[in-house]
């Protein structure tokens, strides 16, 4: 039970809710593959979430990439404050990159554990095991206050560590394959047997872009996976809470006319210029989990040599045809709100349908069965943002998918 009228997370004041508020960050969820679905008449219940509920865009975090954007969601504010801008960091002094899913990198607080440590109880519930330990940093599990589990690895999950037995046999669900529309779908169901029977006053569920990498709008495999979608949001939309369903970030399709992916690869642009090695290009997409996208997004930061032009190696890049933005670490920290110690000394974004990768030698393309889609730029910045209660409330570019529990609490204060 929560004690206080208001919850303050990050300088941010939130109402304590009445009802159980819900986000849902729907992983690649471009804008279209909900038009698409309603089109069909396969949301039912979105589409009247849209028609009697509020309706708006909203912008992600640039880098448009799950991690930033899930933590921004989790955190109500920008990489700035909370410290993640990717799933990569590079360590200058070392030379080495490592990887950013680890809680020490984490800055701010999340509103779970604010709200958790204020009374609230507290689910969240994760596609991929990656953001699991930063979603759920700094709660106490136990299987009365708070839950963080993954569909990934919801056969081990323990009460413990994750505040729930066994999620898969708990929820009645096989644990499902990694690159599978099923892990999204465990998500859904696991919110909605949460929020029937144990009642979280914050409730936030995350799927996986796997789907969304591969099929496009119009394609039949994306329809029936909102199909389901909604299906599951009819249930827990009957149940009463406060639900704002919003994304990560969106996808576009990034390759050529013959389905060839169509990169920059600006390490070997850099090698060319400044000689070998000289420059070091970090894709803060690269992940584990790189069947689907290659680790090639639209978004990446380079840290270049001592004494070099950097003006002019700005306007070389600036001058390579399918890059639409270029800028130093000043411009980039003050604009996309990123912390400036864990980015290079340039940021290079891409256009609508080209991505950026190192060497060419150094992307397996063999591996995308699939026409190349993805994500990380401003093409990508626009998410849906849809509440299921009218309510007061900006669009983009004012509105940010990390105002998410914002407006959930808000309208659930109601
Ligand atoms: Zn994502």
């Amino acid at each position: 039970m929560i004690i206080r009228d208001s919850i303050e997370v990050n300088e941010r004041v939130y109402p304590a809710p009445k009802v159980p508020a819900v986000a849902i960050c729907l992983d690649g969820c471009e804008p279209a593959y909900l038009d698409a679905a309603i089109a069909d008449g396969l949301m039912p219940t979105l589409k009247r979430m849209r028609e009697t509920g509020t309706d708006r865009l909203a912008h992600s975090v640039i880098p448009a990439f799950t991690n930033p954007n899930n933590l921004s969601i989790a955190t109500g504010r920008p990489p700035s404050v909370h410290g993640i801008c990717g799933n990569y960091l590079y360590e200058p002094e070392t030379g080495e990159e490592v990887m950013m899913n680890d809680v020490r990198f984490l800055r701010a607080p999340t509103l779970f554990k604010e709200f958790y440590d204020a009374g609230a109880r507290i689910a969240i519930v994760t596609a991929k095991d990656k953001l699991r330990a930063l979603l759920g940093a700094g709660l106490k599990f136990d299987e009365d206050r708070a839950k963080c589990f993954s569909a990934e690895k919801s056969d081990s999950s323990t009460a413990a560590e994750h505040g729930q037995e066994k999620a898969s046999q708990w929820l009645g669900m096989a644990q499902p394959e990694v690159y599978s529309a099923e892990l999204s779908e465990f998500v859904f169901a696991a919110g909605v047997k949460l929020l029937a029977e144990w009642k979280p006053d914050l409730l936030y569920l995350t799927t996986t872009d796997y789907v969304q990498h591969k099929f496009a709008p119009e394609d039949a495999e994306a329809k029936t996976f909102y199909e389901m979608f909604d299906r599951y949001l009819t249930q827990l939309d009957a149940m009463g809470a406060t639900i704002v369903v919003t994304a990560d970030h969106g996808m576009k399709p990034k390759h050529l006319a013959d389905g060839s992916p169509a990169v920059v690869y600006a390490q070997d642009l850099m090698d060319q210029w400044l000689g070998e090695g000289a420059a070091r290009v970090i894709l803060p997409i690269t992940d584990p989990y790189v069947v689907h996208h290659g680790a090639l997004g639209s978004f990446a930061t380079a840290y270049l040599p001592q004494g070099v032009d950097q003006a002019d190696i700005i306007a070389r890049l600036k001058a390579t045809a399918g890059i639409t933005l270029v800028m130093d670490k000043a411009e980039a920290v003050m604009r996309f709100e990123l912390p400036g110690d864990r980015i290079g000394d340039i940021v290079v974004i891409s256009g609508e349908n080209v991505v950026i990768g190192t060497s060419a030698h150094r992307h397996d393309l063999a591996a995308l069965k699939q026409p190349l889609r993805s994500h990380g730029g401003l093409s990508e910045q626009e998410v849906p943002f849809i509440v299921n209660r009218k309510i007061d409330m900006p669009s983009a570019p004012i509105l940010r998918n990390f105002d998410a529990f914002f407006y959930a609490t808000t309208a659930a204060a109601l």
